[in-house]
């Protein structure tokens, strides 16, 4: 086996598609974000960042870096160890009370991003609880997929936010099955939320549990960050919530939360849990300060859904089409890879706006996109400079234009 030619050659394979991957060179600057600095062909230049997860910009914010900053000094740089073995901190389990206290919840338990806390939680239930059935929503992100994957349990896909389809597929189920129903709040690339009641209401029905991953909602919803599940009032009707410290709360790691017997089950079995070094105190030290920090503040989510409308209305006069959703998340269409990344390479290089092509498997063939999150820090110039762009780029490419 030529082993390097065999790299090569699906390499270029990918590239021919246009869904190679080409990554920016940023250097955020505290307290200048969504400016940074962007390093490609030699040259350093700023640019605005409008895909970064860091939503309400927390990652910047001054006592989340303090946080970090003091328990380094006081504690050192590393766990020192896994969980099991020497590397639980204080912090961790302060951290883990938050969390529970966050969404309403017996137990919290941390993991180092949010996709191992979906890939080993799912694995472990999938695997361990008897006659275990996954339903999963057909738009689910690759970590639920993966986790029920290697659960090796019986895996069966609803249509997406179909409550209706989702019934039919839960009495299919046979009698006796552990029926696990797996599903988001808001859908990263359309930016949809899901029906939570009305799936609640079906897997009560059917004796199912849910597993709701809030990950693109934590933070951002609900009158404490609890997610979209705490804003409509049902964090107690849903069994696990997952979520991440790494998007709204600018940090990073994962956790779930639930009843104390079901976060001891998974902490004693999950392998993706129980055998990895434990994330370092200062971390879990800055998402505890991150999360009380949204917990009582209003300020950022109220600024970053005021920026929301106000790109939506710029983009609507421009007759630029994008997803209409509920949610913070603004997806321009484009449907072509090519395009996509030509169209996101010369905002970059001569608007100094950095937007990430987003192109297949991330979302399905002929759906590419550019996908904008507006936060509190963009300012109306900002917004004024990205859709005067995009309005100049759509003439010079040909796009068509929604009509008013
Ligand atoms: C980003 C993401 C994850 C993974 O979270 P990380 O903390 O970034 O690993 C899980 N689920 C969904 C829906 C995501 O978009």
């Amino acid at each position: 086996m030529d082993f390097e030619k065999e790299f090569t050659a699906q390499l270029d394979a990918l590239r021919d598609e246009g869904n190679y991957r080409i990554f920016a060179n940023l250097e955020r600057r505290t307290g200048e974000f969504p400016l940074a600095t962007n390093r490609q062909k030699g040259a350093a230049r700023d640019v605005t960042i409008w895909c970064s997860n860091d939503y309400l910009g927390m990652g910047h914010n001054k006592d989340v870096i303090e946080a970090m900053q003091q328990t380094a000094a006081s504690c050192g740089a590393g766990a020192g160890g896994t969980r099991n073995i020497s590397g639980t901190a204080h912090h961790h389990l302060l951290l883990e009370q938050e969390l529970a206290d966050l969404h309403n919840k017996e137990a919290a338990l941390l993991f180092t991003s949010g996709y191992v806390s979906n890939w080993a939680s799912l694995s472990t239930l999938g695997a361990r609880l008897p006659n275990a059935v996954i339903l999963s929503d057909s738009l689910n992100h690759a970590s639920i997929i993966e986790g029920i994957r290697h659960s090796k349990a019986q895996k069966k896909i609803w249509k997406h936010n179909d409550v209706e389809d989702l019934d039919r597929v839960l009495s299919e189920c046979p009698d006796g099955s552990s029926k696990i129903v797996a599903f988001e709040s808001v859908y990263s690339m359309d930016g949809d939320i899901a029906p939570i009641k009305e799936i609640c209401d079906v897997a009560d029905k059917h004796g199912a549990m849910t597993y709701l991953d809030e990950v693109h909602a934590v933070g951002m919803y609900g009158p404490h960050g609890g997610g979209v599940a705490e804003r409509e009032g049902l964090m107690d009707r849903v069994t696990l919530i997952e979520g991440t410290l790494g998007k709204a709360f600018g940090v990073v790691g994962g956790y779930v939360t639930g009843s104390a017997a079901m976060c001891d089950f998974i902490r004693s079995f999950a392998s993706g849990f129980i055998f990895t070094t434990a994330l370092p105190p200062a971390v879990a030290a800055a998402a505890t300060s991150s999360i009380q920090h949204l917990k009582q503040s209003e300020i950022e989510r109220a600024k970053q859904r005021r920026q929301v409308a106000k790109l939506r209305a710029a983009l609507d006069r421009e007759g630029i089409p994008h997803i209409d959703n509920p949610s913070h998340i603004i997806p321009v269409m484009i449907k072509d890879p090519v395009k996509c990344r030509e169209i996101s390479d010369i905002l970059m290089d001569d608007y100094g706006i950095y937007v990430q092509p987003i192109n297949f498997p991330t979302v399905p063939k002929g759906t590419e996109r550019l996908r904008f999150t507006p936060g509190p820090m963009h300012t109306d110039a900002d917004i004024e400079h990205l859709v005067s762009a995009l309005s100049a780029l759509w003439s010079q490419c040909a796009l068509s234009r929604a009509v008013a």
